[in-house]
C-alpha cells in the first residue's frame, strides 16, 4: 500500500449536518472516521439565516454558525474532515469500499452516504440568463442586494416560505407564488407568510418567463392557473425554492425509491451491507436539521456494530 492509500474504519461522504453528526458519533465510538466534503462543512443549512427550531437554542442561530459547531465538535472527538471532490464509491470483492479522493485512496468496511440533494431549477426562459443578475436560489446570500426592491419568490415548501419571511425583513414588497392552492410548508411557517404584511401570497400561479435588459430583471410573466390569465409584472429579483434532487450518482448501485432517494431501514442501512445513507439523500418523510443529525447518529452506531461483527468474524 502506498502512502496515499489508507485503510480507515469508516468513510463519510458529505459534510452536511447528517455527515458531521455521523462523524462525531463514529469518532466517539473510537472509529477512525473520515469525512469527505466538496465545499464547506454544513451543506444545505449554510443558506439558512435564522434557525429557530433546532432544539437547544433559545435565540435563532445561523446555519453557518451551527455548521461550524458541528464540524468542530466532530473534530474534537478525532474525526478528520477532508475537502475536495470524491470519485465513485467502489465495492470490493471482500465487501469493503474504496474511494478516490484528492488526498489519496481510502478503503473502509463501512461507508455513510451523506451527499444531500441538489436544488431544482424551473427551466423557464430567462432563468439561466439572469442567474447572478437577479435570479437567486439563496435569500441569505443575495437578498441584501435587493433591499427595498420588489421580489418574487417561487415555491410552496418550507424553504420558499422561510426565505420569504427573511426577505420580508429587507423589503415591504415580496410576492410569493405557488402552483397549488395551499402551501406544502409546515403550518406554522405557512401561516406566518400568509399573515405577513410585507408578503403577498398568490396561489395557483406559475412563472413562465423572466425578462430583463440583459443586465437586470425587469419583468416576470406570470400565469394565473385558476383564471387562465397570463400577465407581465415588474420585479427586480426572483428567488426560486422548488425543492431538490438527491445526489446519488456516487453510489448508483444503492436501491432508491421512485423519486431517486436512497431507501434505508430504521438503522439507516441500505440494501448493500456496510453502506448507510443519512439526511436529505435518503427517503425520509421529514427533512430537518434535527432529523439529519439523528440519522447521522443512528448510522454511526449501526456502522460501528457492523464493523464489530466483521472483526468478530475475522477472529473466528
Ligand atoms: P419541498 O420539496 O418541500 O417543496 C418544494 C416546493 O416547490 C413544493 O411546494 C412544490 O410544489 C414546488 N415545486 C416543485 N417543482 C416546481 C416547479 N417546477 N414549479 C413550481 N413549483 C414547484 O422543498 P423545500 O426546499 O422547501 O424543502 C426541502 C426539505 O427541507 C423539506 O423536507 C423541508 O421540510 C426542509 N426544510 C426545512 C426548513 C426548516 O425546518 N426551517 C427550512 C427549509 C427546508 P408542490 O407542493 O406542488 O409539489
Amino acid at each position: 500500500m502506498s502512502n496515499k492509500e489508507k485503510n480507515v474504519d469508516i468513510i463519510i461522504v458529505g459534510g452536511g449536518v447528517a455527515g458531521l453528526s455521523a462523524a462525531q458519533y463514529a469518532a466517539r465510538a473510537n472509529l477512525d472516521a473520515h469525512v469527505f466534503e466538496e465545499m464547506a462543512p454544513g451543506g444545505t443549512i449554510l443558506n439558512v439565516d435564522d434557525l429557530e427550531n433546532y432544539p437547544g437554542f433559545e435565540t435563532p442561530i445561523s446555519g453557518f454558525e451551527l455548521s461550524d459547531k458541528f464540524a468542530r465538535q466532530a473534530e474534537q472527538f478525532g474525526a478528520k474532515i477532508h475537502y475536495g471532490s470524491v470519485g465513485n464509491v467502489q465495492r470490493n470483492d471482500d465487501g469493503s469500499f474504496t474511494i478516490e479522493t484528492e488526498d489519496g485512496i481510502y478503503t473502509a468496511p463501512a461507508v455513510i452516504v451523506a451527499t444531500g440533494a441538489k436544488r431544482r431549477e424551473l427551466g423557464i426562459p430567462g432563468e439561466v440568463e439572469y442567474q447572478g443578475k437577479g435570479v437567486s436560489y439563496c435569500a441569505t446570500c443575495d437578498g441584501p442586494f435587493f433591499k427595498g426592491r420588489k421580489i418574487l419568490v417561487i415555491g410552496g415548501g418550507d424553504a420558499a416560505c422561510g426565505e420569504s419571511l427573511f426577505l420580508s425583513k429587507l423589503t415591504e414588497d415580496v410576492v410569493i407564488i405557488h402552483r397549488k392552492e395551499r402551501f406544502r410548508a409546515q403550518k406554522s411557517i405557512a401561516s406566518m407568510v400568509e399573515h405577513n404584511e410585507n408578503v403577498e401570497t398568490r396561489f395557483s400561479h406559475i412563472a413562465k418567463e423572466i425578462k430583463g435588459d440583459g443586465n437586470k430583471i425587469l419583468k416576470v410573466t406570470l400565469h394565473d392557473l385558476e383564471k387562465n390569465k397570463t400577465y407581465d409584472e415588474d420585479f427586480d429579483a426572483v428567488f426560486i425554492f422548488i425543492g431538490s434532487d438527491p445526489r446519488t450518482s456516487l453510489v448508483s448501485f444503492a436501491k432508491t425509491d421512485e423519486s431517486g432517494y436512497i431507501i434505508t431501514n430504521e438503522k439507516m442501512a441500505t440494501n448493500i451491507p456496510g453502506l448507510f445513507a443519512v439526511g436529505d439523500v435518503r427517503n425520509t418523510p421529514f427533512r430537518q436539521i434535527v432529523t439529519s443529525a439523528s440519522d447521522g447518529a443512528i448510522a454511526a452506531h449501526a456502522a460501528s456494530e457492523y464493523i464489530d461483527e466483521l472483526k468478530g468474524q475475522a477472529y473466528v
